[in-house]
């Protein structure tokens, strides 16, 4: 016992062992390979099974051949013994008879006596003669159990012994005849057989032959010697059937055909009767013996057939073979089949894989309900949203742990809406409260959970956070709102065209207030534009701007512009620019800003500019009064002089007609040069609109010069003039420009007057000269240097200050004035102190006059309306073009 116990305990292990082996096998195998095996495994057990099937069949198959070989042989064997038994106790009968009749004890009544007991006691015996050493027959007897030979039974006296019942003695006749109608080979063998016997003096057995009946038979002759000598011999015909019939065992005859063939293989008798379907079935098994010890070259043959082994009549073995190859198709199909279900299985866990990764990387919150309302799945981003854990929501029913508590019966009777499926598509807000505590606003929608059969087996329901999106929609709707107060409450009309349409996209209070709610108010901003717009409006709506690319034209920067309403009488400042509407149609802005009033200003300012200078020119002519008067009181002195002269020549009668002429050409001269005085004086403080016209500096120069010149000389100072060739035209106001000079100028005698300088050094020197500037660019630069006592530093600093002067009797307006004029020309004012080492030498005053306005012309000017300072005199085009349309 204990032994077993340790042999099975040591099988177990080795038994798990394999199993362990082959499972790490298995396991290491890829899973391609392991349905390959999984495949081929069962088809080729199922082949080998049918291997060994066809083996064992075979195998049987050989068997059986062998035993049925062997039970031919062996009832070949037995009948043989059976047939030679019986021949040899038939010889050795014939033989004690043939003793007898040789020796004579018997005569013929006896042997016709004993043959009848030989021949009913042998069946196979067909007759039994007794032939003389002549070949004569002495007796005959004839078997009963055959039929007799017709030929004999016509001859009466032929000794032939009947049937039992009638025996019969004759005399011994000849031997009979050879019949001629038998075969050669009939009548030769008995005789061959006689012959035989006669020769070798013991029994012969004749081959086999046709007895004239067509039964084969064979005799045997046993030869009767009387004292050595040849007597003649018994003979006893043997039927081949018969023999066969009654020694061949019945059942070695069911079982086997036996039969009696000669030496040619001719078959003579058989147990079976042979019919044609046994020629053509070839005998599977023969068995030949020679029938011995007979020597007549008779043989014996058993044969056996194949009977249920043939293996196309095998149903089993086909059988076996059908369902062999019915399981290997049907192995085939399976795999085919696992194979597209493995297919199925890949894409469908692949796209399990992908509506995982989708759920997992989803920002909505997932919620899935069972029709009673309880909730059976939540997704990652749910868990993340609300901050409850998975199994902290699923299996629950409401209230659910995500309704905030104070919300609980709105809650409920959403839920309760949500299972009626009456949710709105658009999906409901609602609050969530996160584990935390906190409340956050999301919304939600609901869809039916339909499963694979079409029924419905729940809600699904989605959430998203809208909190970001409500906090951004407040703060857009805010900023909004900021946006239109602060549209609404601008004091500019703000409206945006479209411009294929002509449509009033948007127009602010200021403008509804103005215009009212029709695009005539944009079309009249627009100006010129604004007929193209009118003319588009009733024409066929062809785009004229259609072909332009949208980005340069929304790109490119405001113009500004100043126009004029009538309707309104209000000047406005119009800033355009083309936009892309929300629509993405491309529409103009315009922003109009009420500058009335502004430009009123303006223009007052500007009249009070003018009149400023006006002024300061009149001031200017009142301070050198003195001088002018002085000036004038030269020519006038002259005339009087030449007048009192004339008149006392003319009472003295001294004087010639052409000394007189000559005289009143003097006067006539001095009076054109006091009229010149006075004209230029005019011409100066004349009062005229602001005009500026191209003009040479020379001009300018030479004007200023010589109004300037009345003050100079009364003050004794030289003046310098230097005037650059070929200076460009500058487009300016010469009347303000030569008063800005004449300030100059006078300033500058002023102080040398006033610093009491030796003659010597009472000049000024006047300079143009073109220049280019750093920051200016291209100018004429018109210089005044006096050698004066210079600019003191607190003076610099407040030098254009108006109503600042040093001077006791001084305005202080002049600087300011020339100032002014300068900048609104676009030009530069300076002053400086003239050093010798460190010692200020005089002072020099430069303006300069760019060049660009003069070539760049009159268009140039006019076009640029923003006008740095109020009180220039530039003009408004845009307004006289309004004005003008
Ligand atoms: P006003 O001549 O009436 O004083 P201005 O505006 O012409 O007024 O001049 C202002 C001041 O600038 C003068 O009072 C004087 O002190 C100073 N100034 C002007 N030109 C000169 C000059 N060439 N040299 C010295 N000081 C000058």
């Amino acid at each position: 016992m204990p032994s077993t116990r340790a042999s099975s305990q040591t099988e177990k292990p080795l038994l798990s062992r394999r199993q362990r082996l082959f499972g790490s096998w298995w396991k290491r195998q890829s899973p391609a390979r392991q349905d390959r095996f999984a495949t081929i495994g069962p088809l080729i057990s199922v082949l080998l099974f049918l291997a060994a099937m066809v083996a064992a069949f075979w195998y049987l198959r050989n068997e059986e051949f062998e035993r049925e070989q062997e039970s031919v042989k062996r009832d070949t064997e037995i009948a043989q013994q059976q047939i030679r038994l019986r021949m040899i106790e038939n010889q050795e009968q014939l033989v004690r008879m043939a003793r007898e009749v040789a020796t004579q004890a018997i005569d013929v009544d006896e042997f016709v006596g004993q043959a009848t007991g030989f021949v009913r006691e042998r069946p196979e015996v067909t007759s039994l003669s007794w032939i003389k050493a002549d070949r004569s027959t002495r007796a005959r007897y004839d078997s009963p159990n055959h039929p007799l030979d017709p030929d004999r039974r016509l001859e009466p006296d032929r000794p032939v012994v009947e049937a039992p019942r009638r025996a019969r003695t004759r005399p011994a006749a000849p031997p009979p005849p050879a019949t001629p109608d038998a075969p050669a080979s009939l009548g030769s063998e008995p005789d061959r057989a006689f012959a035989a016997a006669r020769e070798l003096r013991q029994p012969v057995y004749s081959r086999p032959y046709l007895n004239p009946l067509g039964q084969p038979v064979f005799q045997v002759h046993v030869p009767l010697l009387d004292r050595s000598a040849f007597a003649g011999a018994l003979v006893s015909e043997v039927a081949l059937e018969s023999l066969l019939r009654h020694y061949v065992p019945s059942e070695v005859a069911r079982r086997h055909a036996i039969s009696l063939i000669d030496g040619s293989g001719q078959v003579l008798a058989s147990t079976v009767t042979r019919d044609a379907a046994d020629v053509a079935r070839r005998p599977a098994f023969v068995e030949q013996v020679p029938v011995a010890p007979v020597g007549n070259g008779l043989v014996l043959r058993g044969q056996g057939w194949r009977t249920s082994i043939g293996l196309i009549g095998n149903a089993l073995f086909w059988m076996v073979v059908a369902l062999s190859c019915l399981t290997v198709w049907m192995l085939l199909g399976t795999w085919r089949h696992m194979r597209r279900r493995s297919q199925i299985q890949g894409a469908l866990s692949s796209e399990t894989n992908f509506r995982r990764a989708m759920e997992n990387s989803m920002l909505t919150g997932m919620r899935a309900m069972d029709l009673e309302g309880r909730i059976t799945y939540v997704n990652p981003a749910f868990c993340a949203m609300t901050g409850f854990a998975e199994h902290e929501l699923i299996g629950k029913l409401p209230p659910f742990p995500h309704w905030p508590p104070d919300r609980l019966e709105e809650s409920m009777r959403l839920f309760q809406q949500e299972l009626l499926g009456r949710s709105p598509a658009g999906g409901i807000e609602v609050k969530v409260l996160r584990k935390d505590g906190s409340v956050f606003d999301a919304r939600m929608y609901v869809s039916p959970l339909i499963d694979a059969k079409g029924h419905q087996t729940g809600w699904m329901t989605s959430m998203t956070n809208i909190t970001e999106a409500k906090r951004v929609r407040d703060q857009l709707s805010a900023s909004h709102e900021r946006f239109t107060t602060v549209l609404e409450g601008l004091e500019a009309a703000v409206s945006v065209l479209s411009v294929q349409g002509a449509e009033l996209l948007f127009a602010n209070r200021s403008y509804r207030l103005w215009f009212g709610a029709d695009a005539q108010g944009h079309a009249r901003l627009a100006g010129e534009e604004a007929s193209a717009v009118a003319l588009r409006d009733g024409d066929d709506a062809v785009d004229s701007l259609g072909g332009l690319p949208t980005q340069e034209l929304t790109e490119a920067s405001a113009d500004a512009r100043e126009v004029y309403v009538p309707q309104q009488q209000k000047w406005f400042d119009v800033r355009s620019r083309y936009l892309q509407w929300t629509d993405g149609r491309i529409a103009q802005m315009l922003i109009a800003t009420d500058i009335t009033s502004r430009v009123r200003a303006e223009e007052q300012s500007k009249h009070q500019a003018e009149r400023a200078q006006e002024t300061s020119r009149l001031i200017t002519m009142g301070e050198m009064a003195s001088s002018v008067a002085h000036e004038l009181n030269q020519p006038l002195t002259a005339i009087s002089n030449y007048c009192n002269g004339i008149i006392s020549r003319v009472r003295a009668g001294s004087i010639a007609e052409p000394d007189l002429v000559a005289a009143l050409e003097k006067t006539a001269r001095q009076a054109q040069r006091a009229g010149q005085i006075i004209h230029r004086i005019r011409e100066f403080v004349r009062r005229s609109e602001p005009r500026r016209q191209p003009a040479q500096a020379q001009d300018i120069v030479d004007d200023a010069v010589e109004l300037a010149g009345i003050e100079l000389r009364r003050r004794n100072v030289q003046i310098h003039t230097y005037v650059a060739q070929r200076l460009p035209q500058i487009v300016v106001d010469p009347i303000l420009i030569e008063q800005v000079l004449l300030n100059l100028l006078k300033n500058a005698a002023e102080a040398i007057d006033n610093a009491k300088l030796p003659p010597s050094r009472r000049h000024i020197e006047l300079r143009v000269v073109p220049r280019h500037m750093p920051d200016e660019g291209g100018v004429i630069e018109f210089s005044v240097s006096d050698t004066g006592p210079g600019l003191k530093d607190e003076v610099i600093g407040r030098l254009y200050e108006a109503f600042f002067s040093t001077k006791s009797d001084g305005l202080g307006i002049g600087l300011s004035l020339c100032r002014s004029i300068i900048e609104s020309h676009r030009g530069r004012i300076r002053a400086e102190n003239l050093y010798n080492g460190s010692t200020v030498v005089g002072c020099r005053f430069s303006f300069t006059v760019p060049v660009e306005i003069s070539s760049a012309g009159l268009v140039g000017n006019r076009s640029i309306d923003v006008a740095p300072n109020a009180s220039s005199g530039e003009l408004r085009p845009a307004a006289t073009q309004t004005q003008n349309a």
